[in-house]
């Protein structure tokens, strides 16, 4: 993140200064990947500016925080009004803000208890994958690394140590040229991209893996799924071959840093007609309606600031 960082972030219950919001070397975080984190993102909305979805993301936090037997000094609602306060702070109008717990400073052992440290920042976000690809979509590869095998690292925490994978496959795809990388399941299925999931279009209906298929279960991904069903678009949640990619009349990915993003062709080769199709679109133009008051927010998820 080549940026100008905003003046303040939130930290272990209060507002302070970005460059205060230090912890140490030797914290177990830093050693042993021993961190839960969230990305959420706000939008100006006709009502005002709204947090997407913050009680689910603070939710998945928690859930990742379970599995590490990580305890959290702070409760959803706390983080929930830091999450407005650092938004506030900053005085920013599109942010994505990165609630992050994780163990400091205490012990060196792998089952160290030491203290939790909680942050949030916030900051102004375009679109993740680069501007224009909303439209225009991305030139995509599946990678050589696999995502880990069930039972190994849980796919369905969103911890720290996880982004290794994350930051193979993606860094992978740079270096080839690519906007993003697929990554497959240790089954050799299709799990998602290195920080989003994925669909797939066949003859009009969503396709998707399932989360047996080592992927975070994405809050974009289930905005998604409800948004089709409640517009009579059909959901397949089945398990993908990889070839499926190559055959498939339409293909996006998704994730609360990515948005919606168009897929225009993977290994090299075109998906439908190489350019994004019109299902996406329609899934981008009721995911956006959110926002611009279109879509009904039948379901809350627009959070006030
Ligand atoms: N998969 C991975 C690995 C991710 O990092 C993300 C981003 N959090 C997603 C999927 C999408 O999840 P969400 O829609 O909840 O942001």
């Amino acid at each position: 993140m080549s940026q100008q960082y905003p003046p303040y972030i939130w930290h272990n219950g209060k507002i302070k200064p970005w460059a205060e919001a230090t912890t140490h070397v030797m914290a177990h975080a830093l050693h042993y990947g021993s961190s839960v984190f969230e990305g959420i993102r706000s939008y100006p909305t006709p009502k005002g500016q709204a947090i997407f979805r913050l009680t689910d993301h603070l939710k998945r936090l928690f859930h990742s925080a379970k599995i590490y037997d990580m305890p959290m000094p702070f409760d959803v609602p706390a983080l929930a009004q830091a999450s407005r306060e650092v938004i506030k702070a900053n005085k920013l109008d599109r942010a994505y803000l990165r609630p992050v717990a994780f163990r400091g400073l205490g012990g060196f052992g792998l089952s160290a208890e030491t203290p939790t440290d909680v942050a949030v920042a916030a900051w102004e976000m375009g679109p993740y994958l680069g501007a224009g690809v909303l439209e225009a979509g991305i030139d995509a590869c599946v990678s050589s690394w696999q995502r880990f095998a069930p039972n190994t690292i849980p796919a369905g925490a969103k911890a720290g140590g996880n982004y290794l994978s994350g930051q193979l496959v993606a860094r992978e795809a740079r270096r080839l040229g690519f906007g993003e990388g697929i990554a497959l399941a240790s089954t050799g299925l299709l799990s998602e991209g290195a920080g989003e999931n994925l669909f797939l279009v066949f003859d009009g209906a969503l396709h998707t893996s399932p989360v047996s298929a080592a992927l975070l279960n994405g809050i974009t991904r289930n905005t998604i799924i409800t948004l089709a069903r409640d517009n009579s678009i059909g959901v397949v949640e089945r398990d993908i071959p990889r070839e499926y990619l190559y055959l498939c009349d339409e293909l996006f990915m998704c994730g609360t840093a990515a948005e919606i993003t168009p897929i225009r062709s993977v290994d090299g080769k075109p998906v439908g007609a190489g350019k994004p199709g019109p299902l996406t679109a329609k899934i981008q133009e009721l995911f956006f309606g959110l926002f611009s008051g279109k879509t009904p927010d039948k379901y809350g998820w627009l959070e006030p600031v």
